[in-house]
């Protein structure tokens, strides 16, 4: 058997080589490296792939400040997020001197628990901020009621989610991040698109928010050496866009073999011990970004794993309202407790295009050895 990886980023780019090679060596022959060539090609695809406006930039966490600045969000004003994501969601609020105020996440699927949400709005709230994390969206359609009752943005952390349907109860599809007003990707190498370094994207389906939007991601420039607001400098480079714009081709492809997968694992480790396998909700696919079980024995099973060659991940170890960073927002241990007994209880199984049946059943049947062995 070959060696079991968490991901595996060079066997998925070797099944895709000679295209992703040649469009390296074009961007090299252009010269066309920075917002032009494949840059805007790119922009362009994914904005088909998606229907939406999209305006790429440096990274997911820029994409995240470019959203606040482009909503006019000032000093002082509330986000509503989660603890149980990734640092860069709160992390840019903060930076820009909003505050990030939490509620819970949701013990089964691990997004934002709307049902906590409307108890922390005030007259300083401006946005709601869930995060699709792992690759399946949150509750959207109450996030957006919501909002509307409120007057609130929504911003869409898509950044684990590229790909995901959302699907709404009058039938209605739309992808994870065209949803809200403004949605933030990222293309970093894990991620569900990912380039051979940095990258992100801003979404919007608002044509005057977008081109504020690509204003700012470029110094806040209106005509050549004209600048109409304050901005920031976040681009994509058209290397990664190439590559990007390539992978792009391949990502329905490999949302389905994700997907298997995920089905395979289901279909082997529902009902072992006290295992529990992600839940799936009826609005949503699932992309699978992470395979994330639960369990108490979470320590002890990653350690068992570890000792048969299999890679796990934690995501994540800590909320971030327990982070030393957060500690000025105030919060206290058992403020969240859905969040701090995830972090506890979560465990990323491996999850990539390149895993074949014998590292798959291998897989599931350490898991049983280990629930056997008590
Ligand atoms: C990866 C990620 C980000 C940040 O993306 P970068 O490109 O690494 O800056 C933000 N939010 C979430 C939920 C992420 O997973």
């Amino acid at each position: 058997m070959k060696t079991i990886h968490f991901s595996d980023l060079y066997g998925e780019y070797l099944t895709m080589k000679q295209e992703v090679d040649e469009a390296i060596a074009e961007v090299i022959r252009s010269t066309h490296f920075v917002k032009s060539g494949k840059v805007l090609e790119f922009e362009s695809e994914l904005g088909k792939y998606l229907t939406t406006n999209v305006i790429a930039c440096g990274n997911g966490t820029d994409a995240l400040q470019i959203a606040f600045m482009a909503l006019g969000l000032q000093p002082g004003d509330e986000v509503i997020t989660t603890p149980f994501t990734f640092v860069s969601t709160v992390e840019t609020a903060a930076l820009m001197g909003l505050k990030p105020v939490f509620a819970d996440a949701d013990p089964d699927n691990f997004n934002i628990d709307v049902s906590q949400v409307e108890k922390r709005i005030t007259p300083r709230t401006k946005a709601i901020l869930p995060v699709h994390l792992f690759g399946q969206c949150a509750n959207m359609e109450a996030i957006l009621e919501l909002a509307k009752k409120h007057g609130l943005f929504v911003i869409e952390d898509a950044c684990q989610a590229l790909g995901t349907d959302y699907h709404f109860s009058d039938g209605r599809k739309q992808k994870a991040g065209t949803i809200g007003d403004i949605g933030c990707n990222s293309f970093f190498p894990s991620k569900n698109l990912g380039a051979f370094g940095d990258g992100g994207a801003v979404f919007s389906s608002n044509d005057e928010l977008a081109s504020i939007i690509r204003s700012i991601a470029n110094h806040g420039m209106k005509a050549k050496y004209e600048y109409e607001r304050i901005g920031v400098n976040s681009r994509l480079d058209s290397i990664q866009a190439a590559i990007l714009g390539v992978k792009l081709l391949y990502l329905d492809q490999k949302i389905e073999k994700l997907q298997k997968t995920a089905e395979f694992y289901d279909a082997n480790l529902e009902g072992i011990g006290d295992l529990k396998v992600p839940a799936r909700m009826s609005y949503s696919t699932h992309t699978f970004h992470q395979y994330t079980i639960q369990t108490e024995k979470r320590d002890e099973l990653q350690e068992f794993l570890k000792s048969k060659g299999i890679p796990s991940m934690v995501y994540y170890p800590k909320p971030l309202h327990l982070q030393e960073a957060y500690t000025f927002l105030g919060y206290k241990k058992g403020d969240f407790p859905v969040s701090e007994r995830l972090s506890q209880t979560v465990l990323s199984l491996p999850m990539h295009t390149e895993l074949d049946e014998e590292q798959l059943e291998y897989i599931v049947k350490s898991i049983k050895e280990f629930y056997l062995k008590g």
